[in-house]
C-alpha cells in the first residue's frame, strides 16, 4: 500500500546535516556528542572524517560515516608540530571535502545536505561551503572565557600595549584577570608566521558562519559568554554544553579504554582515590615521572593512574621507578587509558590530577571532582586558573613536577579541610550544570534555538 501523504511529507523533511571534526581526542568527543545530539532531534547526520584517528562506526549506528584523506598519515605531525599538522590538514582536506559534500548534496537517498557543522579550526570549508552555497555553522572546542581573554590579550598586543616577552612570569594581567603572563598560552610550533596563518584563516571562516556553537554552559561562565554575543562573535552563539551529559555514550576514544579498573573502583572508599590523566597528547621527561610516581606513593592516597603508551619523551615503553610498585601495590592501579567519564562519575572518585584540557575540564566540574591541575599547553593554563581562582575547585601545581610539593598538594586536595570546601563548591557547580541541561535552563532552550535555526534553513 502506498504511504500517506503526510508521512510521505514528513520522510522529506528529515534535514541532512554534514558534520567534520578535527581529528584530535578533545575535538571528535566534542562534534560526536553534538551529532548524535542532534540526531537525537530528528535530523540525519553523515560525518565526514579524515582517515587520521577516524571514528569508529560500529559504535555510532545513528550515523553515516565518509571518510577523506587527509595528508596525515604519519600522525607523529600533531606531536611534533600541531599547528604544522592543522596547516596540512586544512590544505589536504578542502578539495576532498568539496567532492564528498558534492555528491552528498546531488546524489544521497538521504535527501540533499542542507548546512554543514564544521570545528572552527577547519577554516576551509568556508571556502568549500561559498562554493556550493551551503550554511555553514561552527563548533568551538574551548571555554567562552579563553575565547573572550584570548582576543583581549591579542588586543593589547596589537596596540602596543603588552609583549608575550614583558615583565615577570607571575605579574597579573589587569585587563584579564586573574590571569598572569606565564598563564597566555603557549602554543608549539616551527613557524609563527603558519600560526599567523592560521589565526587568520580561522577569524575569516568566523566571519560568514551563520552560528557558532559552544561546549559550555551559562552558570559556568556567563560573563563571557555575554562578552563573546556583545563584542566578539557577530553571528548566533549556542551554549549547548555539557555535551557528553546531552549525549552520554557518544565518545569517541581514539584508545581502547580499560573498564576493568571500574571493578577495582567498586572495592574503594567514596571519595578517596584521586584519577589522574593528562589527556591524550602530552608527553613528559623520565625524570617527571619519577616525581609522580614518588609524588603518589609518599601521599599514601588510593589513586587511578592513565599513563599512556608513547608519554615519555622518546620512550615506548614506561618504566617506574625501583620500590613504586612494592609501596603502592595495595593501593594503586595504573591502565594505558581509562573510560574517564564514568571513572569521574564513580563515587569512589574524590579527586582528578588533570592537564586541564576543556573536556577533562568539563567533566571534572559537571560530576563535582575537584582538580589538581597541571597544565601544559594551549587553552589548558587558561582553565586551570579558572578551576584554581575563579570557580575554586581545584588547587594548581605551579613548578612542574616535584614529589614534595605533589605530595603535599594531594593532601591538601584529598584530606585536608581545604579540600573539603573545594570539594563542596564542585558540588555547587556540578547541580548548576545539571539546572543548565533542564527544561527552560539556559543550555536545553540554546539546544532548542539551535534546531529550530537549523530546521528553518
Ligand atoms: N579520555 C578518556 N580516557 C582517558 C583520558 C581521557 O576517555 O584515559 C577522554 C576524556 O574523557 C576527554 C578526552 O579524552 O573527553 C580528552 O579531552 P581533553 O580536551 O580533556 O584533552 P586532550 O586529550 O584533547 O588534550
Amino acid at each position: 500500500m502506498a504511504e500517506s501523504s503526510d508521512l510521505q511529507i514528513q520522510k522529506k523533511k528529515v534535514p541532512h546535516l554534514a558534520i567534520l571534526p578535527i581529528p584530535l581526542q578533545g575535538h571528535l568527543n566534542a562534534m560526536l556528542q553534538l551529532a548524535n545530539l542532534l540526531h537525537s532531534k530528528g535530523f540525519s547526520i553523515t560525518v565526514i572524517h579524515t582517515n587520521f584517528n577516524s571514528p569508529n562506526p560500529s559504535n555510532f549506528p545513528n550515523l553515516r560515516f565518509e571518510p577523506i584523506p587527509d595528508g596525515l598519515s604519519d600522525g607523529k605531525r600533531w606531536t611534533e608540530d600541531p599547528i604544522h599538522a592543522t596547516h596540512v590538514l586544512n590544505d589536504s582536506c578542502q578539495e576532498p571535502f568539496h567532492d564528498c559534500l558534492s555528491r552528498l548534496i546531488s546524489d544521497s537517498p538521504h535527501g540533499p545536505v542542507t548546512c554543514i557543522i564544521t570545528d572552527e579550526i577547519f577554516h576551509c570549508t568556508k571556502d568549500v561551503a561559498d562554493r556550493l552555497k551551503l550554511p555553514r555553522i561552527l563548533l568551538g572546542t574551548t571555554s567562552a572565557f579563553h575565547i573572550a581573554t584570548m582576543t583581549t590579550f591579542k588586543l593589547l598586543q596589537q596596540n602596543g600595549l603588552l609583549s608575550i616577552s614583558d615583565g615577570e612570569p607571575n605579574t597579573l594581567i589587569p585587563e584579564i584577570p586573574p590571569l598572569r603572563m606565564k598563564d597566555i598560552p603557549d602554543i608549539g610550533t616551527a613557524d609563527p608566521e603558519m600560526m599567523e596563518r592560521l589565526g587568520a584563516g580561522i577569524d575569516n571562516a568566523m566571519r560568514s558562519a551563520l552560528g557558532y556553537i559552544q561546549n559550555t554552559f551559562d552558570g559556568l561562565e556567563s560573563t563571557y559568554l555575554v562578552k563573546i554575543r556583545q563584542d566578539i562573535h557577530p553571528m548566533p552563539l549556542f551554549e549547548v554544553g555539557p555535551l557528553y551529559k546531552f549525549s552520554p555514550g557518544s565518545s569517541n576514544s581514539i584508545l581502547t579504554q580499560d573498564y576493568s579498573c571500574m571493578a577495582w573502583l567498586d572495592k574503594q572508599v567514596p571519595e578517596t582515590v584521586i584519577y589522574i590523566s593528562f589527556g591524550s597528547s602530552g608527553s613528559f621527561g623520565k625524570k617527571d615521572v619519577v616525581e609522580i610516581a614518588w609524588g603518589l606513593a609518599n601521599s599514601d592516597q588510593p589513586f587511578l593512574w592513565v599513563l599512556r603508551p608513547g608519554s615519555i619523551h622518546g620512550h615506548d615503553s614506561v618504566e617506574l621507578p625501583e620500590g613504586f610498585e612494592e609501596k603502592t601495590r595495595e593501593r594503586g592501579r595504573i591502565v594505558n587509558w581509562a573510560p574517564q567519564q564514568e571513572v569521574l562519575a564513580h563515587p569512589s572518585v574524590g579527586g582528578f590530577w588533570t592537564h586541564n584540557g576543556w573536556n577533562s575540564t568539563l567533566e571534572s566540574i559537571c560530576e563535582g571532582v575537584p582538580m589538581l591541575c597541571s597544565p601544559y599547553l594551549w587553552d589548558q593554563k587558561v582553565n586551570a586558573r579558572f578551576a584554581s581562582h575563579v570557580w575554586k575547585v581545584g588547587i594548581q601545581l605551579e613548578n612542574g613536577f616535584n614529589r614534595s610539593e605533589i605530595e603535599w598538594a594531594i593532601r591538601r586536595l584529598m584530606v585536608e579541610i581545604e579540600g573539603k570546601e573545594i570539594r563542596e563548591r564542585a558540588r555547587d557547580l556540578k547541580e548548576n550544570a545539571m539546572r543548565c541541561m533542564e527544561k527552560g535552563g539556559s543550555s536545553y532552550e540554546s539546544l532548542e534555538s539551535l534546531v529550530d535555526l537549523i530546521m528553518s534553513l
